[in-house]
């Protein structure tokens, strides 16, 4: 087994929860032997900014400015810059419109919010008590599904994150992800295996492996990351992450430039 050698999903004190200037992240990579990094900073909240949350509008220029300085700072190493989005329907040509006025090498897709309730936010925690919880996931998978179709992003985010504070479904959603491994296929999206799920209460990646096996057998490709928001968790578990993608019949992964696949890479 080789260990993936990229990671896609990191973060930076700009989106007001993640601590670590972006030189700190490349030294961890270095330290832990990636061969190369993906910034994907919470890109701009268009429905209803929140500095807790992501960046401003305001800000992004300044994004931007750290990703050259960082990358001024490591001429030999490979540091690709993307963003984290969140899928907001209704507010697709904002969002397209934030995600076409810079080049990216990635664009990440993510589901946090459900009508406007942040549901892994630990301070909104408190509202899954008044959830029926399979409403939540059918709901969660239909805005996958709804993400994927918009055509607006590579990669889809921590896919079955509604599970991040323990809350299971009790209803057999098999034909759920089904649907939505058919649409993520369609759509030529990439699933992350993101680690960051070991850190949080499920203590399991995103996405279980009952999941990925579904996504496999549906032909969605997938690649690595650690959704790092202090730079110690860049590529964090990724023996567990290779080992899940291998259990799940995975032999390959990919590696991105400009919003395309680069080129594919093996775990064997
Ligand atoms: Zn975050
Ligand atoms: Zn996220």
């Amino acid at each position: 087994m080789k260990l993936p050698k990229v990671d896609y999903h990191m973060h930076t004190p700009l989106c007001g929860h993640a601590t670590g200037e972006p030189s700190a992240y490349v030294e961890q990579a270095l330290r832990v032997g990636l061969s190369e990094i993906g910034f994907s900073d919470h890109a701009p909240l268009v429905s209803h900014p929140d500095p807790r949350y992501t960046m401003s509008m305001e800000q992004l220029p300044l994004y931007h400015r750290m990703m050259d300085e960082v990358r001024g700072r490591y001429p030999g190493y490979t540091i690709k810059v993307g963003l984290e989005a969140d899928y907001l329907p209704g507010y697709e040509d904002r969002t397209r419109a934030i995600l076409e006025a810079y080049p990216y090498d990635h664009v990440i897709g993510s589901i946090h919010f459900i009508d406007n309730w942040a549901f892994d936010d630990p301070d909104e925690r408190v509202r899954w008590k008044d959830k029926d919880i399979n409403r939540v996931y059918r709901d969660y998978y239909d805005l996958l599904r709804r993400s994927a179709s918009s055509g607006l992003f590579d990669i889809m985010g921590h896919v079955d994150l509604v599970k991040k504070f323990g809350h299971r479904a009790t209803e057999d959603l098999g034909a759920e992800i089904e649907h939505t491994a058919r649409v993520f296929k369609d759509s030529g999206v990439t699933v992350e295996i993101n680690t960051s799920g070991l850190r949080k209460p499920a203590n399991e990646i995103y996405p279980s492996l009952s999941v990925l096996k579904i996504y496999q057998r549906a032909g969605v490709p997938i690649t690595f990351s650690s959704d790092a928001h202090d730079p110690g968790d860049v590529g964090r578990d990724y023996d567990k992450a290779a080992e899940l993608a291998l259990a799940a019949g995975y032999r390959e992964y990919r590696v991105f430039r400009a919003r395309k696949v680069e080129r594919i890479e093996g775990l064997l």
